[in-house]
């Protein structure tokens, strides 16, 4: 056995129990994917060791000539990727990444313009309960009612009468192309700085089937651990006027030690996404997501904004008669894993919004094709025909005969190894 099995059997049999569950369940979160092996060894790694506060080359304890390697390797690599003038490999999360954005060049009660988070924003894009929402005076704008696509004309007329201090783009749950160019006109005529968080679009930027917001703005901020597939973690692209503001917020401003071992699996992320195959992953993940919600829709769903220009797309089930909580439970006793999602002008509540969140990367890592997620669309059209109408006594038989069926397909599709 290993040494985990050895000293702890009880926690080594839970990450095999979900080991299982990875591999049984057909995994739909868009914010979800299936990391290499080697991104996974670099993570796991004895770099997990040291401490290494400060930056290459500069640094606040001794023994950091080798580290000081990897996160330079790990710097150049994401600017290769992406572009850009300055980048901080080091928040430990998206949510950290974003957090530095705004405390570098923002003070409490500056203004941000942000996407409303019921249209497709994230939590850090100015929610009442996150620290975005208390430290700042948010306005929102979001999707048109005919369109559920973002207007930006209304944008751009909002932001000329708030002139916020910040305008963020990206999301969360939105499956148009975002015009990163018509939002940096937006933010220059307002006088506003632009900070694109491109976290649930990283790779699909990286594998050239989403504009790049890089040249654009003077912030991006992400994750690594979405559509670009390495560990979990964030960072940081700015102009190099901000780079020191962007560094100093970081560390010491919100962080301690970096994580060595984190950055030395984004380096690893990095150097994949900077593979040709990358854009072969990158192509099919669309060309599933469209694939997908055509499908859908074909089935009688009523796909938000009619389809996809990228990994994701929610599905209003209101025509279904079942809410997306329940559906989500549906989907969970047959082996399919998606997440409870709001809709543009939701008319449910936040624990049980009308719709559901649908996402491609991780089927499309584990190599599924349009024909495929097809077939995928049917059994949860299946599932939730299940469940309609029997939410006190749903149908087990139902249920359990489906979900063998989900797992055979599944089994077709092997886990990165
Ligand atoms: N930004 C966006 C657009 C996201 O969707 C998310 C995660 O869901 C984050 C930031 C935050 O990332 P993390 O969960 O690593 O804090």
């Amino acid at each position: 056995g290993s040494p985990l099995q050895w000293s702890d059997p009880e926690l080594a049999a839970f990450i095999e129990e979900e080991g299982r569950r990875q591999s049984n369940n057909i995994e739909l979160i868009a914010s979800e994917n299936f990391a290499s092996p080697s991104v996974r060894e670099a993570q796991g790694s004895l770099l997990t060791n040291k401490y290494a506060e400060g930056y290459p080359g500069k640094r606040w304890y001794g023994g950091c000539e080798v580290v000081d390697k990897v996160e330079q390797l790990a710097i150049d690599r994401v600017l290769k990727l992406f572009g850009g003038e300055h980048a901080n490999v080091q928040p430990h999360s998206g949510s950290q990444a974003n957090m530095a954005v705004y405390f570098s060049v923002l003070k409490p009660g500056d203004t941000i313009l942000t996407m409303d988070l019921s249209h497709g924003g994230h939590l850090t894009h100015g929610h009442r309960a996150n620290f975005s929402g208390k430290l700042y005076n948010v306005v929102h704008y979001g999707v048109s009612q005919e369109s559920e696509a973002i207007d930006y004309d209304a944008l751009e007329k909002l932001a000329m009468e708030v002139k916020p201090n910040m305008i963020t783009a990206g999301a969360s749950a939105y499956s148009r192309t975002i015009d990163f160019e018509r939002m940096a006109k937006i933010a220059r005529a307002c006088g506003a700085y632009l900070f694109v968080d491109m976290a649930h679009i990283a790779g699909l930027v990286a594998g050239g089937q989403h504009p790049n917001p890089v040249p654009h703005a003077d912030f991006v901020a992400s994750t690594t651990h979405k559509s670009l597939r390495g560990p979990r973690g964030g960072f940081i692209i700015c102009k190099e006027e901000y780079a020191k503001k962007i560094d100093a917020a970081v560390f010491p401003g919100m962080q301690g030690g970096p994580l060595m071992h984190v950055i030395a699996a984004k380096a690893a992320c990095f150097g994949e996404a900077l593979k040709p195959e990358f854009k072969d992953y990158a192509v099919q993940v669309v060309k599933n997501a469209r694939a997908m919600s055509k499908k859908m829709t074909e089935l009688g769903f009523r796909v938000v904004s009619n389809g996809t220009d990228n990994h994701v797309f929610m599905v209003d089930l209101r025509n279904k008669g079942i809410n997306g909580a329940d559906a989500q439970e549906a989907l969970d006793r047959v082996g399919i894993t998606v997440n409870k999602n709001a809709i543009p002008f939701d008319t449910g509540s936040p624990m049980k919004p009308s719709g559901i969140r649908i996402g491609t990367p991780a089927v499309t890592t584990r190599g599924m094709k349009e024909k495929d997620v097809e077939q995928v669309a049917e059994f949860i059209a299946r599932a939730l025909a299940l469940h309609v109408g029997e939410q006190v006594c749903p149908n087990p038989e139902g249920f359990n005969q489906l979900k063998k069926e989900v797992s055979a397909f599944n089994r077709n599709f092997r886990l990165p190894h």
